[in-house]
């Protein structure tokens, strides 16, 4: 061994969505379990076929509406997976906009 230089190796996912990459643990996981239930998993220790979504809400607005986390979990999300999936959206919108108060029209 004489290559000098040990790179930090760290592991690459692309965003199902925007497919731009980013370490690893910066995504976000949507995990299928081998049962079949579609679920954000945010340790990232769920058994089960992952994909990746970016923290841009947008990637998740259209993950939810989409046909992004069908195709990269080969399954067919039922409407109360997509649902589940949408209220962590919302959750996630609520805390970068959070709702403005006395801003009548
Ligand atoms: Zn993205």
């Amino acid at each position: 061994m004489t290559k000098k230089g040990r790179r930090k190796h760290i592991p690459q996912r692309t965003c199902v969505v925007c497919r731009r990459s980013f370490p690893k643990r910066e995504l976000n996981r949507i995990v299928r379990s081998p049962e079949g239930e579609v679920f954000y998993d945010p340790t990232g220790k769920a058994s089960g076929r992952g994909a990746y979504l970016c923290d841009d809400l947008a990637c998740w607005e259209k993950a939810v509406t989409g046909t992004f986390l069908d195709r990269a979990l080969k399954t067919k999300l039922t409407p109360a997976q997509r649902a589940a999936l949408k209220e962590e959206l919302e959750r996630r919108r609520a805390l970068v906009e959070p709702p403005s108060h006395g801003n009548g029209s």
